[in-house]
């Protein structure tokens, strides 16, 4: 299986560091507000790294978790007039609804920077202990030129980053690169005790400890978004580094943007839609084909249209199970060997080489389309579009889809209307020719009642649809 290591630029042979077992964490959302659709695509594609996983048969650990103590989150308390507390309660649920909504499993540990307070300020004791971290009127700073590696992931040299970064001068810091670990409290913000008085700590510490705290001090992969490798990640593996002298993570992986018209779709540029509000409008299992039929790195543009596009492809492959009624036949059906089981071998080995390329789910995508093609054709043996359809379902469900079949079976049922009304009308000629006017009547009374009005032509039965009655 081979995957891109942003720090090494290369796409690499994974090897976990404990054979038969994976240890992901990937920086989970800010509760300040809803999370956006942007946001949303670096939540289902991690979902799906652990998925793959999983169905390699690794004990997966995924780590995700919640920023509940922010600036962000200060500032949005103000604004709606209530506390820190509320506004991260209230957007924690939002969230948690959210994701189970667009069909993403929960994480195996999903902490809060607020429950990991007592490991936080025991972290930036050591790395002061250790002469990384240094305190000035009540903040600390981690001392960035006493690491030597400090960069190492963005690949960013020292003056790069400050020629990029918009520094304001801080007399504080021994040097501009110089992050904040603690964040000393001003009057009216939430504060906790530590020993360098009362504050709150900076994310890249809050991120750091998190995943020290549930994975060990190196674990195999840590994910996010591409935004976040500079400076969170890099800020992160600084004080790793420093810690333990272990690179946090052997593997960094970062989708790329979901963007508006060419830019990052952000809050901050007021670009965005939220999850929920996509949510209302569309199939949960269509936001993922939308997003996953594109490699994870390759950026992409937000489109109505392509999402449209992507819910008339996930239809096309429910209409194909229903037209094998594949929920009654697939209990009843041993997974026999038949006619086609080479040919499905080897499109599973396609898939398999497809997600092992660096999670190449575009192409996957395309085998189960091919799949569905096999299950499409009526002039195969009813066993083999079984089949076929059975070996869909299990290579789609890796990728998420066919969660709850039931239901998105019938959300995405043909609409049969028009031939249901002929099929009753051609039992009402039926009961004319012999007859029986009352049974004729009462088809005529009762489509009445369902709003469809008939009439009796020269040239036959016409009907069209008025109000209810
Ligand atoms: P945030 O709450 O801003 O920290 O973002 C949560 C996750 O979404 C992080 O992994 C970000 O890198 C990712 N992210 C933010 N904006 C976008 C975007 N427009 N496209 C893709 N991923 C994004
Ligand atoms: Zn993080």
């Amino acid at each position: 299986m081979l995957l891109y290591n942003t720090q090494t630029r290369k796409k690499e042979k994974f090897i976990p560091i404990t054979p038969g077992k994976v240890g992901i964490y990937a920086c989970g959302p800010t509760v300040y507000n809803y999370f956006h659709i942007g946001n949303a695509r670096a939540f289902i594609f991690f979902d799906v790294v652990r998925r793959y996983f999983e169905y390699q048969g690794y004990e997966v650990t995924y780590v995700q978790n919640i920023t509940d103590i922010d600036d962000k989150i200060i500032a949005q308390a103000n604004e709606e007039n209530t506390s820190f507390h509320m506004v991260a309660d209230k957007y924690t649920r939002a969230f948690l609804e959210d994701t189970a909504a667009l069909g993403i499993n929960k994480p195996t540990f999903q902490p809060k920077a607020t429950e990991v307070m007592n490991d936080i300020i025991a972290f930036i004791a050591a790395l002061e202990q250790k002469g990384f971290a240094y305190s000035v009127e009540g903040d600390v700073y981690f001392a960035t030129e006493k690491l030597p590696s400090y960069g190492c992931l963005s690949g960013k040299k020292m003056e790069e980053q400050l020629a990029g970064a918009r520094v304001v001068e801080n007399p504080n810091k021994h040097h501009p690169a110089d992050f904040t670990l603690w964040k000393k409290g001003k009057p009216g913000e939430p504060v906790w005790d530590s020993p360098w008085g009362k504050g709150r700590p900076g994310w890249h510490t809050e991120c750091v400890v998190m995943s020290k705290k549930y994975l060990g001090d190196i674990f195999d992969i840590h994910c996010g978004g591409i935004d976040l490798i500079f400076p969170h990640h890099e800020n992160e593996l600084a004080q790793a580094m420093a810690f333990s002298d272990k690179p946090l993570s052997n593997y960094w992986m970062h989708n790329g943007f979901l963007n508006v018209d060419g830019e990052k779709m952000s809050k901050s540029l007021k670009n965005f839609f939220t999850a929920r509000d996509i949510l209302a409008h569309y199939n949960a299992e269509a936001i993922r084909f939308f997003f996953l039929s594109k490699h994870y790195r390759s950026p992409i543009d937000f489109s109505r249209e392509l999402i449209e596009e992507a819910q008339r492809a996930v239809a096309n492959l429910y209409s194909s199970l229903s037209e094998i009624n594949y929920l009654d036949n697939v209990q009843n059906s041993p997974q026999t060997m038949c006619g086609t089981a080479v040919e499905l071998q080897n499109l599973h080995k396609e898939y398999i080489t497809a997600m092992d390329d660096d999670f190449n789910t575009a192409k996957a995508i395309s085998i189960l389309f091919e799949l569905n093609r096999k299950v499409k054709n009526t002039s195969s043996a009813f066993a083999d579009r079984l089949a076929a359809a059975q070996k869909l379902v299990e290579l789609g469900s890796i990728l998420g889809f066919f969660q709850n079949m039931e239901e998105q079976l019938s959300t995405f049922m043909p609409d049969l209307s028009k031939d249901l009304i002929e099929l009753i009308l051609s039992y009402r000629q039926e009961s004319r020719r012999n007859k029986q006017w009352t049974v004729s009547d009462r088809i005529r009374d009762d489509l009445a009642r369902l709003g469809i009005e008939i009439k009796d032509t020269p040239e036959g039965v016409k009907w069209n649809l008025k109000e209810k009655k």
